[in-house]
């Protein structure tokens, strides 16, 4: 398994620059997520690793070999796509052996890989079936035996789960982790869907406009995002941000509504961020009201209204008691857990 290095890689379409100047390491071994919003450059990104799309400018290492000008064949790294890509007139069996077949291995090596394969990927018993009589989370293995078996540097994964149902997909995610810490390979997965990076990866690149907005743990990320698009991207529900202004150590929202005090935050303007879970409701208090309780479960988003703030949080557990509809609440943050950001520049303080 190999190392992936993407080194001030460009690409334009005509004039359109979609991918720009992208700088990522992405390690031996290691699960790294690429995410951000529809149309930001990481099917892109992804398919100029797998040498799909030409780079217009920069260089891709895999290892330490120079792969920009090679052709996919050459590089030695497998892609899976959304859609699977299965041959529909070959059995699962041919399928998963199709990639060494067309290398010329011989049939008896192919059927010992394609055993070992399918009994990694709990398809021995649809060895004989086409794809057409499997379903989804069936065929999404198949695609990715067809991958392991060649047993490339890396695998890169478009979006593989979005045709799946919910259920399936929460299945599938677990599945493919598992898979990937099995075989240590180094993967590359592509998803618009945060939570699906944020427990996916070792490594979470948010990527907006062709750029890397931030990269790190999934923990590092959410803990201390870089700027005001990330800090909305990452988490769910999404974080408030509120603009105001700190003085006397008290933060004032600029829109009336909510005081909070600030430990050491520098005094001026400021976007304030407070994660729903970190906002704490107080039933009896008077900083806000109720306005909608959506449960889930042993947890639930709750809308509260401070005057003329609507103001998102998770409410869990015991915590829950007294939190009804039409209630009025006092409101704190959970001590150290508020971030600033800076009106001007977006950037985290
Ligand atoms: P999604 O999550 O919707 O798949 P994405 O982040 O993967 O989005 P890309 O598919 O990489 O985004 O596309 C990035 C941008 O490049 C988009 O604005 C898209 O319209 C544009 N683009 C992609 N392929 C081409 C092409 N062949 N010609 C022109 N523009 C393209």
């Amino acid at each position: 398994m190999a190392s992936i290095s993407l080194q001030n890689v460009t690409k334009r379409f005509g004039d359109v620059t979609v991918v720009e100047d992208l700088d990522l390491e992405l390690e031996h071994g290691q699960f790294t997520v690429l995410v951000g919003p529809s149309g930001c450059g990481k099917t892109t990104t992804l398919r100029m690793i797998a040498g799909l799309e030409e780079t217009s400018g920069g260089r891709i290492l895999v290892g330490d070999v120079d792969v920009t000008g090679l052709e996919p064949k050459d590089r030695d790294i497998a892609m899976v796509f959304q859609n699977y890509a299965l041959y529909g007139h070959l059995s699962v069996r041919r399928n998963i052996g199709f990639p060494l077949k067309a290398r010329g291995v011989a049939k008896e090596e192919i059927d010992l890989r394609v055993t070992e394969v399918a009994e990694s990927l709990s398809l021995t018993h649809l060895l004989e079936r086409l794809p057409g009589q499997l379903s989804g989370g069936q065929q999404q293995r198949v695609a990715i035996g067809r991958a392991i078996i060649r047993q490339p540097k890396a695998f890169l994964f478009d979006e593989p789960l979005s045709n799946l149902d919910a259920k399936l997909r929460l299945e599938m995610r677990t599945e493919l982790l598992r898979l990937q810490r099995q075989l240590g390979v180094t993967a590359v997965f592509v998803t618009h869907d945060q939570e699906e990076a944020m427990t996916l990866s070792d490594k979470v690149v948010v990527m907006r406009d062709g750029r890397v907005a931030q990269q790190g743990t999934p923990a590092s990320v959410y803990a201390e995002p870089a700027d005001t698009f990330v800090a909305a991207f990452v988490g769910s529900p999404t974080m408030n941000l509120l603009p105001g202004e700190v003085a006397d150590g008290v933060f004032r929202s600029a829109t009336p509504g909510l005081v909070l005090p600030t430990e050491g935050m520098v005094p001026g303007p400021v976007i304030l961020g407070l994660r729903p879970e970190d906002a704490l409701l107080t039933p009896g208090g008077s900083d806000g009201t109720i306005d909608l309780v959506e449960l889930l479960g042993p947890r639930a988003i709750v809308r509260v209204r401070c005057a003329e703030i609507a103001l998102t949080t998770v409410v869990e557990g015991s915590a829950l008691a007294g939190i009804t509809e039409g209630a009025t609440v006092g409101v704190q943050a959970r001590p150290g857990s508020l971030h600033a950001f800076d009106p001007d520049t977006q950037q985290r303080r």
